[in-house]
Parts: C-alpha cells; structure tokens; sequence
C-alpha cells in the first residue's frame, strides 16, 4: 500500500440471487471485510504484536459493531503469522447509574468506567476471546488512568496521556463503527485515535475546559476532614497555605473529590468545551497517539454499517439515519474518515419514527445528515483541525473492492 491517499472501499450492495447461495456469498460483508484486509495489512509481519482496538458498545447499545467482524479481523493478522490482540480503554463519561423503570425493571448504565465491568459488557457483547479468537487487554489498565506522556505542538494541547500499554504492540489496526457523534459530529478512526487510545486525563480535557480547582475562599481545612485527600485515586491533592490544591497533571477529572467535600463549591467543576474545542482537543490526542506510536505502523478498517445519530458510548444511540455505506480500509485516519463522510452526504437519509407516531420526510442525498440532524454540530471540524495538526489528507483515491 504505497500510496497513503487510497481509501479502498467494499460497497454494501447485495446480489438479489437467493437461489444461488455461493454466488451471493461474495457480497457477504465478512468476505468484504477479509478483501479489504488483504489490501490495507501489508505492514504486518510474521511474529508482529498487532493491538487491534476496539469499542465493545455501552450496555444496552444495540448498534455497536458486532464481533462477527472483529472475528474476521483476528483471522486475517493470525493468517499474516502475526499475533493479535483486542484493545481498549476505559469509559470516561458515563457515571455507572441505575434507572428505574417500574417496580420489578431497572437498567443500569455506564459500565465502561474499570477493566472489570468493562470486560463483562464486552463479553456480553462477543468481544470475548472465545468468541472472537483473541484476547481482550485494556491499555490504559484497570482504572483508565496508566499512561505514557507525550509531548506535541498541538492545536491547543501541548502533552497527551496515550495508553501505556499501546507501546507493548508492534502494530496499530483501529476499527472504527462510523456513527454520528452529539459532539464531534460523527465518529470513525480520528476518534479511536483521540478519544479510544488515551487516558481518562485527556478523555476529561477533550470535554472540559479545563481539570477541577479548589476555590480558595471557600476551602476551610477547620471545616472538613480534608475528604478530597482521601478520595482523590491518584494523590492528586495536597494541603498548601492551609487550603487544598489540586495537581492538574495528576488530576483525571473523576470527580470523586467534589462529591465528597462537605463544604459546598469549595472544589470548582470544569466548564463543558465548546463544540470546535472538543475536536480540536481530540484531534491533538490523535496526533500525539500517530507521532509516538508511527504513522506507518498503523492502519484504519471503518465499517460504515447500521450507522445511528448517537455513538457507540450511549445506551440509546437512536434510529439508523442513514443506509449502510459499505467498509472502508486505508493508512490514513484523515481520508478514511473523509470517505466514510462524504458516502454520507451522498446517500439518501432514512426516514426516523417520531414520538407521535409519524415518519419524518427523508433528508436528500447531498445534505450532511448528522449535522442536519443535530444542527449545533460541525463534523468538519475533524478534518480541518486534522489537516492543521498534518496528520493525514482529505484528497483520497476511492478504490472500489
Ligand atoms: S476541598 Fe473540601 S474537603 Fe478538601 S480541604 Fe477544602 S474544604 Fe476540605
Ligand atoms: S477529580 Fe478530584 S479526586 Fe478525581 S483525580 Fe481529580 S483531584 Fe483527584
């Protein structure tokens, strides 16, 4: 694969050949995953350490990518010789939180926060090494906090906690669910990157402006039995001047400080960042994860697939709003993405059944749906920050499969 502007692409049309099952077999989506693989895995070697990463899907999702093509994944880098491994990083948004439904039904959801309630939702959901072939590791290890700083001139950020453990791998294979995204617009292998391979230090700084501070007219050491100490998992408070203070390198924006502090808005919550400064934010963390980890060593599979509004992350990532677009292969995260969102644009919307029963008016092909759909949004920021930061093109050659 020389030329890192191709996009090879396996469109999702189907033969309507239902009398003839092996020539159907060939628009199987597994087989398009196997012909996309062959063109897109040409820097793995026999003996390779290959981290394959993925998202195992909030509890409750339905939309998350399902093991079948993870399944083919592992088949491919074992057929290379190579040695795979599925990995992931811990949740940083969802609050483990039981809702009751009725008397005798609640739900509970966010699941994604430590490594053990994380691998029973991934096991749930097939991502489980009988099933899959492979074994599941989290690289940022049980609390999402174990990291390797990285140092980079970024949009806004100038160091990145990437996961420490990304670095026991040789290679790099990110398979992404393309889906829509409420803040970064939509979600494919820029997020993984950014969002998927760091820890939860820069998970909380892509959402908020900035870590929790102490409010210093507020701190009463007399008043307290200096709660935030104990609670803070990483030692990340200390007493100056007779008031607490919090070490921003340190802190991961868990919380646990500002829900134990008896005395009230004596620790200071983060704003929420802007849309364009998420981005920005995360398109920095993916930087950092490429320049560290080597461009070359890395390669994008983006199933573009039973594509919701919402991402992968939430319990309810709503109605398909677009139709299949097919999976897409490439070196380069920028033109993968930019593939995946232009087939978007292009294809009709689905209709989405409203509350009270009627069917919304399809949006036309040509219209961006998810911004459409969500109209704070702005998806092409992703590549904009991305082109500024260099980490890829938006001029791609589609390959078609
Ligand atoms: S932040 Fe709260 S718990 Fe910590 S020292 Fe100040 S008042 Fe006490
Ligand atoms: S939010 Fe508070 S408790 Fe959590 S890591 Fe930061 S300082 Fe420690």
């Amino acid at each position: 694969m020389s030329d890192n502007t191709i996009v090879y692409w396996a469109p999702p049309n189907e033969i309507a050949a239902l009398n003839n099952t092996s020539k159907n077999m060939v628009t199987n989506k597994l087989v398009k995953t196997r012909l996309i693989l062959d063109k897109i895995l040409d820097n793995i070697k026999s003996g390779d350490k290959v981290a394959i990463k993925v998202h195992v899907g909030e509890a409750l999702n339905t939309h998350y990518l399902r093991h079948d093509y993870v399944h083919e994944v592992v088949k491919a880098v074992k057929f290379l010789g190579a040695i795979p491994t599925l990995v992931e990083t811990q949740g940083g948004g969802n609050h483990l939180e039981k809702i009751e439904i009725h008397d005798n039904y609640s739900i509970c959801i966010g699941h994604r926060k430590n490594a053990s309630e994380h691998q029973a939702i991934a096991k749930l959901h097939g991502y489980d090494v009988t099933i899959v072939g492979a074994p599941l590791k989290f690289i940022d290890g049980e609390k999402g906090i174990e990291r390797k700083i990285i140092e980079i001139n970024g949009i806004t950020l100038k160091s990145v906690s990437v996961a420490k453990y990304l670095y026991n791998y040789d290679k790099l294979l990110v398979i992404s669910h393309f889906k829509g995204h409420p803040q970064a617009g939509f979600g494919g292998a820029l997020k993984q990157l950014g969002i998927g391979c760091v820890t939860k230090h820069n998970k909380h700084l892509a959402h908020a402006d900035d870590m929790l501070k102490i409010n210093e007219r507020k701190c009463d050491i007399s008043q307290c039995k200096q709660e935030c100490i104990s609670s803070c998992p990483v030692k990340a408070i200390k007493i100056e001047n007779e008031k607490a203070f919090i070490d921003a390198e340190l802190c991961y924006g868990c919380f646990m400080c500002f829900l134990n502090c008896p005395i009230k808005r004596a620790i200071k919550k983060p704003k929420r960042n802007e849309i364009n400064e998420f981005t920005d934010r995360f398109i920095d963390s993916a930087t950092a994860v490429i320049s560290s980890f080597g461009a070359k060593n890395i390669r994008y599979i983006n199933f573009a697939l039973d594509i919701p509004l919402m991402c992968d992350c939430v319990p309810n990532p709503g109605m398909v709003v677009v139709p299949d677009l097919g999976i897409f292969g490439s070196s380069d995260p920028v033109a993968i993405d930019k593939a995946c969102f232009d087939a978007e644009t292009k294809a009709p919307g689905l209709p989405i059944l409203k509350q009270d029963g009627q069917w919304t008016k399809p949006l036309e092909k040509g219209v961006e749906k998810f911004k459409a759909m969500l109209g704070m949004l702005n998806p092409i920021r992703q590549f904009e920050a991305a082109l500024q930061n260099k980490i890829g093109s938006t001029d791609y050659e589609l390959i078609q499969i």
